[in-house]
């Protein structure tokens, strides 16, 4: 008999917690899990799964003004946000019971209450005030949104955390940020029919990505209508009669219903009692882990957000994974960071996959880049001007194809098979031998032939 209540406790029940409790328990352990929100996480509750909802919700007014180039008369569209936001509701439940329902069939035991760490092997549960003993504890209690605290009317704006459950689709929204969430929202409520205004610190949206698809993309949401103004921050934000009037440096009033902050994510690891314990933390708050996700006390390990490494859900569930395949099931492997493929799902949307031109030239002096930009066949009859743009980072000596980025329809579709390639080493000549298949977008990403050579470079 153990002398713990539990082999593993598992703080957080999000993608990285829910994966590692299932899989611990597969393995044979006495898996308990606390949770003190719901079940699944942000990116179940109020993050990738409601966000690729509203996505889709927003694609409908580009696809109902782009029937009539096919031939359809489509009577002006009306858009009810209430009806959009309870089916989303509904289908987040499910999806919820569904996880719920996996680890009762794990038997792992759910404490819906907030939990920290007494000692290297206690967790107290703060609503029951039980003390609950584990041979390991893991923390998976992922981020949240930050704002500036210190704006004047910060108590006015919302983040991804609330924008989910608004009453009413917002006539304008002001969004701050210049990220994945800020450009990500920034369409779909244009989509949906609201004024839009993305307010971004730097010179240019979604920095660390390649320098064609951010050039892209800021030129296909100002051609849609999406005012981006860049070099700014808020100053001070006040509530008016008719909604909020931000101001921002140069002092240009910004009118809006909603202020929405997008500025980054900081890991959930304060008042959980670690450091206490002997858990280190990096200068971001973020828990520091090594490669088996054990920090520095061997009895606490950490996956997902909270640890900073990469913010993505496949991420968080494969440390988990990983995580409880190593400590329970006797089988050690770690996560492969390299050509970890992400979609910005943006309208149009973006993928990518492995080194950008930049870090590419950085890591391997000489590349070669391929580049196709064109219409799709569908924009054409539909009299739209959007443009599809792909592009091959190619490092020169060994041919390999380092870094794949696409702009436009279904990028994120493409840029997942393409990354299986990828990640396997695959050349230039790989693509050139691979038959098209026509007629698609993809079709470019094996007929690319000339090298780009820059304007007032010689081609070699
Ligand atoms: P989380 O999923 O955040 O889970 C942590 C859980 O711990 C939460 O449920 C929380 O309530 C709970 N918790 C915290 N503290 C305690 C405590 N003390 N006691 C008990 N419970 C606690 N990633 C993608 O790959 N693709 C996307 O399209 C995408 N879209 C996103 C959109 C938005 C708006 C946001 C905000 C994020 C998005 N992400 C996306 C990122 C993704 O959601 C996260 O990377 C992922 O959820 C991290 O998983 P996690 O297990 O580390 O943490
Ligand atoms: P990001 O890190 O993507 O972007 C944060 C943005 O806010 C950047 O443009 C940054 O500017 C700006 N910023 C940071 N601090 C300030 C400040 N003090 N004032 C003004 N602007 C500021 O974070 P998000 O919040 O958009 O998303 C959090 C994370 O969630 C993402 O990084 C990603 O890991 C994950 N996510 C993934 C998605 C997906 O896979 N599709 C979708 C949504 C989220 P600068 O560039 O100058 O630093």
């Amino acid at each position: 008999m153990s002398a713990f209540d539990y082999d593993l406790f598992v703080i957080g029940a999000g993608s990285g917690g829910v994966r590692a409790a299932r899989i611990a328990a597969s393995h044979g352990a006495r898996v308990a899990i606390a949770e003190e929100y719901r079940i699944g996480g942000t990116c179940v509750i109020r993050g990738c799964v409601p966000k690729k909802l509203l996505v889709y919700a927003s694609r409908f007014s580009g696809d109902f003004s782009d029937a009539a180039g096919f031939g359809w008369s489509v009577p002006a569209p009306t858009f009810d946000w209430p009806s959009l936001i309870a089916a989303k509701d509904k289908e987040i439940s499910r999806l919820e019971a569904a996880y719920r329902a996996t680890l009762d069939k794990f038997n792992v035991a759910i404490f819906p209450e907030r939990a920290m760490c007494l000692s290297p092997n206690e967790v107290r549960l703060s609503s029951s005030g039980r003390t609950v003993s584990a041979k390991t504890i893991l923390i998976a209690t992922g981020g949240h949104p930050n704002v500036d605290r210190k704006l004047p009317g910060i108590e006015h704006v919302i983040t991804s955390n609330e924008v989910f459950n608004l009453k009413q689709l917002p006539r304008r929204i002001v969004i701050a940020g210049g990220g994945y969430i800020a450009t990500e929202f920034a369409t779909i409520f244009h989509g949906l029919g609201s004024e839009v205004t993305l307010i971004y610190r730097g010179g240019k949206i979604l920095r660390g990505f390649d320098e064609d698809l951010r050039g892209g993309l800021v030129a296909a949401m100002t051609a849609h209508g999406i005012r981006i103004i860049n070099e700014k921050v808020f100053t001070k934000i006040e509530k008016t009669p008719s909604g909020l009037v931000g101001t921002i440096t140069g002092e240009e009033k910004l009118e809006a219903d909603q202020i929405l902050f997008a500025i980054g994510r900081s890991p959930n690891a304060k008042g959980l009692g670690l450091e206490a314990l002997g858990v280190r933390m990096d200068p971001a708050g973020a828990i520091v882990v090594d490669n088996n996700s054990q920090t520095a006390v061997p009895s606490i390990y950490a996956v997902g957000d909270v640890t900073n490494r990469v913010n993505l859900t496949p991420v968080a569930i494969r440390e988990g994974h990983a995580f409880a395949d190593t400590v329970f099931g006797a089988k050690p492997w770690s996560v492969d960071y390299t050509t970890i493929p992400t979609a910005v799902f943006t309208t149009p949307e973006l993928g990518t996959v492995g080194f950008t031109e930049e870090e590419a030239r950085r890591q391997y002096g000489s590349v070669d880049v391929y580049k196709a930009s064109f219409r799709p066949m569908k924009a054409i009859l539909a009299g739209r001007d959007d443009r599809t743009f792909l592009k091959l980072v190619v490092q020169s000596e060994t041919e390999k194809v380092v870094g794949v980025h696409i702009l436009g329809p279904d990028a994120a579709e493409i840029i997942q098979a393409t990354a299986i390639a990828v990640r396997m080493g695959v050349k230039k000549s790989d693509f050139d031998q691979t038959m098209a298949l026509h007629p698609s977008a993809a079709e470019e990403l094996v007929t690319l032939r000339e090298k780009w050579v820059a304007p007032g470079e010689a081609a070699a």
